[in-house]
């Protein structure tokens, strides 16, 4: 992730009237730099390994800013909330619940199920905000073998 996005992400934030500490910048920094999601206890190790001292409830306050301004969408994964770059976050998130595997299944792939849905129950679901549980193809294969 550039320099540049991250300069654009604290523009943003100042432009909503948000006071852009050092604290702030190592956090935008962080996330930003981060692949994949995170979750906010994991951010909070990595901003206080940049910054010791950090308080944990700017951090929780700076991602709930960020997710505000349309940069970030948090997801429920096996251990709780985690965050994306909303750009990142247009997947569907299937967590094994023997082993704790996650993998991902495009929206596109899932045009089928959410019809389904729609069809018989006029109901338009996210799929994204919640992860799917069940059991990874690794543990399928182990628990068949035993
Ligand atoms: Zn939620
Ligand atoms: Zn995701
Ligand atoms: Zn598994």
């Amino acid at each position: 992730m550039s320099e540049r996005v991250v300069e654009d992400v604290i523009e943003l934030l100042r432009q909503r009237g948000l006071r852009m500490t050092p604290q702030r910048r190592v956090i935008v920094a962080e996330i930003m730099r981060t692949q994949g999601h995170i979750s906010p206890t994991a951010l909070a190790r990595k901003v206080q390994s940049d910054m010791p001292g950090v308080n944990a409830s700017t951090i929780y306050r700076t991602l709930a800013l960020l997710e505000e301004a349309g940069v970030l969408a948090h997801a429920h994964l096996e251990g709780g909330a985690e965050y994306h770059r909303a750009e990142e976050a247009g997947h569907i998130h299937l967590t094994c619940s023997r082993c704790h595997a996650e993998d991902d299944l495009s929206l596109d792939d899932a045009t089928v199920i959410q019809k389904l849905i729609e069809e018989h129950h006029g109901f338009h679901p996210d799929l994204t905000h919640f992860a799917i549980s069940g059991l990874c193809s690794d543990c399928r294969r182990e628990l068949a073998g035993s």
